[in-house]
């Protein structure tokens, strides 16, 4: 395998634009997702799916604050941040795949194949996140490649090419993290205590994840889940006790067909008298 690559999404200096979305659409030729209008946010696309594999959240919240002149008043707060696949390092969704459709690439992401894939759809609530989708019309399942081909030409991925202000960043997953690093501290010292990490520790719940980010508030406000785990975790006790399992029921079985054996060879040579 080569270098580990990733993404390191800092929604600090995200604008909203959704260059990152469109990008990924144009390169991937995804689909449109309905022309809906939301009406409840100026987001219209809502939510990450089989043809959005990029999305920019807005988070619009009216918030009082205590202004100059010591009135409470409400301000608008937009937090805004661009979700993708979180290249898990233990990724359920790889785990469940029954077609081999799911692999780990030589970059460390995780990809599926469309040509390969059944469309059973076991990957779609295995994935901790909710992050891979089945494409109505179609049944097989999509999701973020990190730009496969494009990372095999030596090119970064279309959305952290197109993002204006760097909010999204392509690299080694180590260099990435350093630099994470030091963004933060530079927040905090700037009197940002809020801000903070998430998904780039390799002890959570999903041995760390291949896209991480920089959040501004607490996960749920972006709707992440805040204590992620593999939900593919406790597979390998339960294949344990359900072969143990298995082998008691086989032993009863055989047992009891002994016993039925061997009363049926006394029977028969009883003459069949009981
Ligand atoms: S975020 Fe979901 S779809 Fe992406 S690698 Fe992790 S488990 Fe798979
Ligand atoms: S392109 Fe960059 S700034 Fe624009 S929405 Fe995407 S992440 Fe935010």
């Amino acid at each position: 395998m080569t270098e580990r690559m990733g993404f390191f999404t800092d929604t600090s200096v995200c604008i909203g634009c959704k260059a990152c979305e469109v990008a990924c659409k144009e390169w991937n030729q995804l689909p449109d997702d309905g022309f809906v209008f939301e009406a409840t946010s100026y987001d219209n696309t809502g939510q990450l799916g089989a043809s959005t594999w990029r999305h920019v959240a807005f988070i619009e919240q009216t918030r009082t604050v205590r202004m100059k002149g010591d009135e409470d008043a409400g301000v608008d707060r937009w937090l805004m941040s661009s979700d993708v696949c979180k290249h898990c390092t233990h990724a359920a969704c790889l785990d469940v795949c029954p077609t081999g459709a799911l692999f780990r690439t030589e970059f460390g992401t995780v990809v599926v194949q469309e040509d390969i894939c059944n469309g059973c759809g076991y990957c779609v609530p295995a994935c901790p996140f909710g992050v891979i989708d089945r494409r109505e019309g179609d049944g097989r399942a999509w999701k973020c490649t990190m730009c496969y081909d494009r990372q095999r030409g030596g090119l970064e991925p279309a959305c952290a090419k197109a993002c204006p202000t760097d909010s999204i960043q392509f690299g080694p997953l180590d260099e990435l993290r350093e630099r994470a690093e030091d963004r933060l501290e530079r927040l905090h010292a700037d009197g940002r205590p809020e801000a903070r990490l998430y998904g780039e520790s390799p002890d959570d719940g999903v041995g760390g994840a291949g896209a991480f980010f920089l959040l501004l508030d607490e996960p749920e406000v972006y709707g992440l889940p805040p204590d992620p785990v593999v939900t593919t975790r406790d597979l390998p006790s339960m294949w344990r006790w359900a072969g143990a399992a298995a082998l008691s029921v086989a032993g009863v079985v055989a047992v009891a067909f002994s016993g039925s054996f061997a009363g049926g060879i006394a029977g028969f040579r009883n003459g069949g008298r009981r």
